[in-house]
């Protein structure tokens, strides 16, 4: 079997990778726990070096990565030299930070000497998405072998050049074998994987499908695991926010990467006495919108990161227009070679519509009118998603009041959700569980052992 890159932007195959065998995955798990044997002693010292050497490859090659993304799934080239520069910054946050994220915690209760020790756990496997393929990777990749464990990686399988240039990257920058390892493997494999012995938890970031699929093989092995999974974020504009800044930030929160970004705006909910203005000045910029080749600066809708996936989208488009919906613009795919999407608006989507709780993973807003803050909010929690979220007004105490209202793992006031290595990123309801980035990102997978002294 093989794992095949495909330009999204023609449909053009690119390079093809060999999977491996069950047997070869067994020896990969073997080197893992091997190497785990060694890493768990080395020094925070050591681990660091490496860490910065990483970073400082991530920049020296910035055009060669940056390109291996774009071709792989389409993403515009300036997005995927952003995503190497962060990518960088998460490396150094973690070399930096982790000797004193992990440090000794003394436990403040009178008449105990005792202390929670932080130590590796051992083997781990993530499972990875597409969307950001260095980022994501990166993400789960840089704590854990600060903390001392070993890493195996199941990319997504329409991104192998990215995912063979990371694996060269660590080895590149002296991480010994086994420490991180890119496993070139079906979905099927994973079960085996996580039902080994020798693994002790899994990360899996991508759909709710494959969450509760890796989850429920983790839970009946008794493996710890985290998911990061979809979101529908609401993107809150009341009647006192900027209407110019927030319409610019509502493109490009809905835009990022072509849409397909799980923490992306949307839900746009905005209240009546702006609606209008709010719909206007929004279809204005993306009817503006470029569509063109992810290589050529100018433009400024990509394609979508497969042909299948935007054959999907056009199905849950139609499928709301079937139920009802209201397209306000675009609603379909443009006459050209490639997986491309019109940017899209619709309106008019009623809980009763399938795409209503669905993540639309593409160019395709959906706007909903509702009377005043109160509605705004109720409507925002009507998602089994609850990833991130937004509110618009100048009104910074009105802001807060809101956010901490809405059900989910973050809130931003007056800027869509983002991610930052030094803040905790996740979900709650069905966008999972765990945190990722931050000091909380490291903790996920270590033992936190009580030592009592007496
Ligand atoms: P996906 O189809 O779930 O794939 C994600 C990864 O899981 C891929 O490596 C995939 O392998 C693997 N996989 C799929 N089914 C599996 C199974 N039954 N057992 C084991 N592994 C399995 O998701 P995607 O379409 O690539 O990614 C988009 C989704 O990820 C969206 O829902 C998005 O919101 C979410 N996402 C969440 C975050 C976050 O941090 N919360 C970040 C980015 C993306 P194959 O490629 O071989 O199928």
């Amino acid at each position: 079997m093989s794992i095949v890159s495909v330009n999204p932007a023609t449909n053009q195959e690119l390079k093809s990778f060999e999977a491996l065998s069950k047997d070869e995955v067994l020896s990969a798990i073997e080197r893992a726990d091997q190497a785990f044997q060694s890493w768990r002693k080395t020094s925070f010292a050591e681990r660091k070096q490496c860490l910065l050497d990483v970073a400082a490859q991530l920049r020296s090659r910035s055009d060669e990565y940056s390109r291996l993304i774009s071709r792989d799934m389409g993403k515009r080239i300036s997005e995927s030299e952003y995503e190497i520069e962060y990518c960088a910054n998460i490396s150094e946050f973690y070399a930096n930070g982790a000797e004193s994220f992990l440090a000794d915690e003394p436990m403040e209760v009178e008449g105990v000497d005792a202390y929670i020790q932080y130590t590796p756990l051992g083997v781990l496997m993530g499972v990875m998405p597409w969307n950001f393929p260095f980022y994501q990777v990166i993400r789960f990749a840089t704590p854990n072998i600060m903390a001392g464990n070993t890493v195996m990686v199941k990319h997504a399988s329409n991104v192998p050049q990215c995912a063979q240039a990371i694996e060269d990257l660590f080895h590149d920058c002296g991480l010994p074998t086994g420490v991180y390892t890119n496993l070139f493997i079906p979905s099927e494999f994973v079960e085996t994987i996580i039902s080994d012995s020798r693994v002790q938890g899994v990360s899996l970031t991508g759909s709710e499908k494959a969450g509760a699929a890796v989850a429920a093989v983790a839970g009946k092995n008794l493996k710890r695991s985290v998911l990061e999974l979809g979101g529908n974020d609401p993107f809150i504009v009341l009647e006192d926010a900027d209407l110019d800044s927030t319409i610019e930030l509502a493109v490009q929160g809905r835009m990022v990467n072509a849409g397909q970004s799980c923490v992306a705006s949307k839900r746009f909910i905005v209240v009546e006495p702006v609606a209008e203005r709010f719909l206007e000045g929004f279809k204005e910029q993306l009817s503006q919108m470029k569509l063109g080749d992810p290589l050529d600066e100018d433009t400024t809708l990509s394609p979508l990161s497969t042909e299948q996936a935007a054959v999907k989208l056009q199905q849950q488009v139609q499928s709301a227009i079937d139920a009802g919906a209201t397209v306000l613009l675009g609603g379909d795919r443009p006459d050209r070679e490639g997986a491309y999407f019109n940017p899209t608006i619709l309106t008019d989507v009623t809980p009763d519509a399938p795409t209503f709780d669905q993540e639309l993973f593409g160019p395709v807003a959906t706007v909903y009118v509702v009377k005043d803050e109160a509605e705004a909010i109720e409507l925002a929690n009507h998602s089994s998603f609850g990833l991130g979220g937004s509110v618009f007004t100048q009104d910074n105490q009105r802001g807060r009041r809101v956010a901490e209202q809405i059900e989910s793992g973050m809130v931003f006031i007056n800027q869509p959700t983002k991610s930052q290595a030094e803040l905790p990123f996740g979900g709650i309801k069905n966008s999972g569980y765990g945190r990722e980035l931050s000091h909380l990102g490291i903790l996920e997978f270590v033992n936190k052992k009580l030592i009592h002294a007496g």
